[in-house]
């Protein structure tokens, strides 16, 4: 767990401080401090929506507070280390480097109607899901909140100078971050102070203004974590990356299942819809001959059907190290029509949903290992897969019951999509 001050109420009187890291109160605080009047937090805070956060450059705060500010500000700006673009350049990926050296990435993606911003919570990940690149690698700290908003200053800054994308943006595109996903490095819920105060920057109305509709965070399924979202009050998007719909898969494919099995996963989703008025999106990451069989398809309808969930799936990205591969084309349209037919709602991501969404960690993946590297961290779990699934997997769908009781979605045709 970091040390590092990652909000306001954890800031140490007198310690430099990332200015991101300070919410409205922590800057009125601040200048409170200082002897100065209110208004100048509003000030500081301007500044700080528009991507300045040198103190120097704050023109309308008097001389000497710029001095104050300038040895309490310890900025976290991040150096761009490298800039890919796809699709035809309306995805940009950004891989950014801390001054520490930790590099993390930072997608942009242009649509006709939004600018969406991929984030990253995380150097890493602790969660292990094998499929995952940034899984794979393992944790190495947690990102501050300084950190946290700064992917979109710096995102936002990029396309407002025109920096990035200007020949690519369709007619009409904003030019000005409109939506932000939690879908990049990391598990959110797993830092949670840093993903609170980014949300609450972001939602801010004399921050980035943007409507909490708009700001989707995507988790593995930390109960914890979900209930303290659902506090916050705001109708944020809530994304679950369930991936397995019986707990024997689940196990292996998103291993925190053993923490917070699916049961108490979809009690916490249908919580957070009842006190938030918010659906709630399941995400699945298609990967073949190991969840995209009849079976899956059966439980996660049901599950979907009775939280009234979106299901978003994405053909898994191919990923160094990994030995699962993306399904079949038939075997993805027989997975989605089946799930269709369950009664849930269900999209498969086009091909620049795979590039860019899915693709988050991936970046960094190609960067960071030789193509072919294994990583032992997801390893054994992958072989523990494997395993499983060297029953013949018609034997596997044959069987009336998963190898567990997998809780309510046990009973896919109780309390059918109301
Ligand atoms: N830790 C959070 C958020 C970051 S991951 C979470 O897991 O939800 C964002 C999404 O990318 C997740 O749904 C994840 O399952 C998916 N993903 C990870 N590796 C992938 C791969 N190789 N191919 C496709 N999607 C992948
Ligand atoms: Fe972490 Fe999400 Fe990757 Fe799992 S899928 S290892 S939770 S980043």
């Amino acid at each position: 767990m970091s040390t590092a001050p990652e909000h306001a109420a954890g800031t140490v009187p007198g310690a430099a401080v990332d200015p991101y890291a300070l919410d409205r109160e922590g800057l009125e605080a601040l200048v409170a401090d200082r002897g100065q009047p209110r208004y100048r937090a509003d000030q500081i805070h301007a500044w700080l929506v528009r991507g300045v956060d040198d103190p120097a450059e704050m023109t309308d705060l008097p001389t000497a507070l710029r001095g104050e500010l300038a040895t309490r500000f310890a900025p976290t700006r991040p150096e761009l280390v490298a800039h890919t673009v796809a699709d035809d350049g309306h995805t940009h990926k950004l891989l950014l480097r801390f001054p520490d050296g930790e590099a993390i990435e930072t997608v942009l993606m242009l649509y006709p109607d939004r600018a969406t911003v991929c984030i990253s919570t995380q150097a890493g990940c602790a969660m292990g899901c094998p499929f995952c690149a940034t899984g794979q690698a393992g944790f190495r700290r947690q990102l501050t909140a300084g950190e946290v908003v700064r992917q979109v200053v710096v995102a936002d800054a990029a396309l407002r100078s025109g920096a990035v994308g200007e020949a690519h943006l369709p007619d009409g595109a904003p030019s000005r971050v409109t939506n932000v996903v939690f879908m990049g490095m990391g598990e959110p819920l797993a830092n949670l102070p840093a993903t609170l105060a980014t949300v609450r920057w972001l939602h801010d109305p004399d921050g980035f203004n943007l409507s909490a509709r708009g700001i989707t965070v995507s988790t593995v399924g930390l109960v914890p974590g979900i209930r303290q979202l659902a506090a916050l009050g705001l109708p944020v998007t809530l994304a679950v990356s369930l991936h397995a719909a019986t707990d024997a898969l689940r196990d292996d494919l998103v291993p925190v299942n053993r923490q917070h099995p699916l049961a108490e996963v979809e009690e916490v989703m249908a919580e957070y819809r009842r006190t938030t008025n918010r659906r709630v999106s399941i995400e699945w990451c298609l990967i073949g001959d190991v969840n995209d069989d009849a079976e899956q398809a059966d439980h996660l309808g049901a599950i979907a059907r009775r939280l009234r969930a979106h299901v978003n799936v994405i053909p898994m990205n191919p990923t160094p190290g990994v030995r699962w591969k993306e399904p079949t084309r038939a075997r993805t349209t027989a997975f989605v029509d089946r799930v269709r037919h369950r009664g849930a709602a269900i999209t498969l991501r086009d091909t620049r949903g795979r590039d860019a969404d899915a693709a988050c960690g991936q970046l960094l993946a190609s960067y960071t290992l030789g193509a072919g590297t294994r990583l032992p961290a997801a390893v054994g779990a992958a072989d523990r897969v494997d395993a499983g699934l060297s029953l013949p997997t018609l034997q596997r769908q044959a069987t009336d019951a998963p190898a567990r009781p997998v809780g309510s979605s046990d009973a896919p045709d109780q309390g059918r999509g109301t």
